[in-house]
């Protein structure tokens, strides 16, 4: 067998071959749609952040490698935030480690942490990259899958123990959690944890939209359980949280020991990066609170808007206490414009039919029939488009 007659993409990422955000962005321009697909916002974060990262650059601090853990600034400023949030403490030298975005700690996490044939449990419909990295590093996911329930999508405790066998290492958590927006209480967090500690398992958790919780919720972080500091590998970014998606600026905050360990994998991938914009992240952590709150605010306001005119289009609207996605059920829209709930379709002819461009959830799950009626609709995006999306959407409903 010649190198070209076998396939050239590995078997572990054959399954993995194109993304779904390039097809529907592709459509939202061919078809003038409003594109709220992709979760980035269309708006910059604070422009005195932008201008610390302009004042790095001129003062020629990053524009060579940065220290391989990361900058001494941001290592004390992501230290200092986890403490004044959380009541957390890490050691800036030894427990926190900056990383290329929230990406690359998930993926030198996962890599560094799993032998192959290591299970992971993580909760389905999935971040994108979970998979993939999962597969990478040659582990099994096994997903437990959220299912609605009285207008959120709720974890299934008894699903989650039963899915712990003797070959799981690492339980995978995205709270607050993209897509369906749910934030996890303290009561699913806590028999999260007591499972944890009862089998041994490290726990990876991504907590990239800590910032963004609604109304009642209020972001716990997996690592303040008891028992759960020692286990448990925390990873934050500036990107969701500042508005700055493209400096990929992440982080991860664990003890000395596990942040030793996803070094190893992480300084083999990028070894370092966005040099001068992690002095800039460094100030931005800093900012005083009311700059999160009004960020919140704001927000809150788009989900909203945007709930609001989704209702009034016909769709069933989950609304989210956390992130800034919504996930909708296209079913009320009847069977013929929701495709029969065939997410899918229904994606590839809300341009035409509406204008707008939206992500079939399905994409997130293994199980794609448990997610194909759910479509999911970005909202960080200036009121202005939103309105114009809502007045759109209205179409639907005839
Ligand atoms: C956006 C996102 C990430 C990636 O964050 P970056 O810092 O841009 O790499 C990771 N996890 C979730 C759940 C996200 O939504």
């Amino acid at each position: 067998m010649t190198s070209t007659s076998r396939p050239l993409l590995n078997r572990r990422l054959a399954e993995f071959g194109t993304t779904i955000f390039a097809e529907m962005s592709a459509l939202a321009l061919r078809t003038g749609s409003i594109n709220l697909g992709q979760g980035f916002p269309d708006t910059d974060g604070p422009e005195e952040v932008r201008e610390a990262a302009v004042r790095a650059l001129r003062d020629g601090r990053g524009n060579q490698y940065p220290p391989g853990p990361g900058v001494p600034e941001l290592r004390t400023a992501v230290a200092a935030h986890q403490e004044r949030r959380y009541g957390l403490s890490y050691d800036p030298d030894t427990e926190v480690l900056v990383t290329a975005g929230a990406t690359e700690a998930i993926a030198a996490a996962l890599l560094a942490l799993l032998e192959p044939g290591d299970e992971v449990i993580a909760f389905e419909p999935y971040y994108d990259s979970y998979a993939a990295c999962i597969a990478m590093a040659g582990g099994t996911r096994v997903p437990v899958t959220l299912r609605p329930s009285e207008g959120s999508f709720r974890l299934d405790l008894d699903e989650l123990r039963a899915a712990v066998t003797d070959r799981t290492r690492l339980l995978l958590i995205n709270t607050p959690h993209n897509p369906t927006g749910t934030v996890l209480t303290r009561e699913e967090l806590t028999a999260i944890a007591e499972l944890a500690v009862e089998r041994d398992l490290l726990v990876v958790t991504d907590e990239v939209y800590e910032h963004l919780v609604f109304d009642d919720a209020e972001h716990l972080p997996l690592a303040t359980f008891p028992g759960m500091r020692e286990r448990t590998v925390t990873i934050g970014s500036a990107g969701k949280t500042f508005s700055f998606t493209g400096w990929k600026v992440g982080w991860v905050t664990a003890p000395s020991a596990l942040v030793t360990a996803v070094r190893s994998a992480k300084q083999f991938l990028t070894y370092v990066s966005s040099g001068p914009f992690q002095y800039a992240v460094a100030e931005a952590l800093a900012l005083p609170d009311s700059y999160f709150a009004d960020f919140r605010a704001d927000m809150l306001a788009k989900r909203d808007l945007l709930a609001a005119g989704l209702v009034e289009a016909g769709f069933e609207v989950f609304k989210p206490a956390g992130t800034y996605f919504i996930t909708t059920d296209i079913r009320p829209l009847g069977a013929a414009l929701s495709k029969e709930g065939d997410g899918f379709a229904f994606c590839r002819a809300l341009p035409e039919l509406a204008g707008v461009v939206a992500i079939p959830n399905a994409v997130f799950y293994d199980h794609r029939e448990a997610g194909a009626p759910f479509v999911r609709f970005a909202f960080c995006k200036q009121t202005g488009v939103l309105e114009e999306a809502v007045r759109r959407l209205k179409s639907l409903a005839g």
